[in-house]
């Protein structure tokens, strides 16, 4: 079985996050079919919201666009390590699996930090494939927050 990755499609929101002006972050779900449900890009300061992170926003949607608050067989996609916050909606949400891109020493929850998915009180934990795209998600930000600091 050959596998298939829609790594570029959260990466293409990141993108379109950073034209934005927002940290560079986005996240698709797919469908227990395979298809595209619904991505996203971070937007808290568009939103004023501290909680419109990628993942977050693209969960919110596709629940919204299946009417239910389960993703039942759906896998999440998010250029980078999602925060404490959004690994314990991503179990909320019974997400199949989730991959990430770059890891994030500063706020991630999965690997580090708070590691949601490995405490008793995560109602369900996804299968975690770290490393997809991280490269690329990882130039993003980079880029991002070396253009905040101005030419030198
Ligand atoms: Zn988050």
């Amino acid at each position: 079985m050959s596998f298939v990755t829609h790594m570029h499609l959260a990466l293409e929101e990141a993108r379109a996050a950073a034209w934005r002006g927002e940290v560079p972050v986005g996240a698709a779900v797919i469908g227990p079919d395979g298809r595209l449900l619904c991505s996203a890009g971070n937007r808290t300061r568009e939103l004023c919201d501290p909680s419109a992170h990628a993942e977050m926003l693209a969960i919110r949607a596709a629940c919204a666009a299946l009417g239910t608050e389960r993703l039942i067989g759906c896998d999440l996609y998010v250029t980078l390590e999602p925060c404490a916050a959004c690994a314990g909606v991503i179990a909320a949400a019974r997400i199949r699996r989730l991959y990430y891109g770059a890891a994030d020493p500063k706020s991630g929850g999965v690997a580090q930090g708070a590691r949601v998915f490995t405490h008793s009180q995560s109602h369900h934990a996804p299968e975690i494939y770290d490393g997809i795209g991280a490269e690329a998600a990882a130039r993003l930000l980079r880029d991002f927050f070396a253009g905040l600091r101005g030419p030198r």
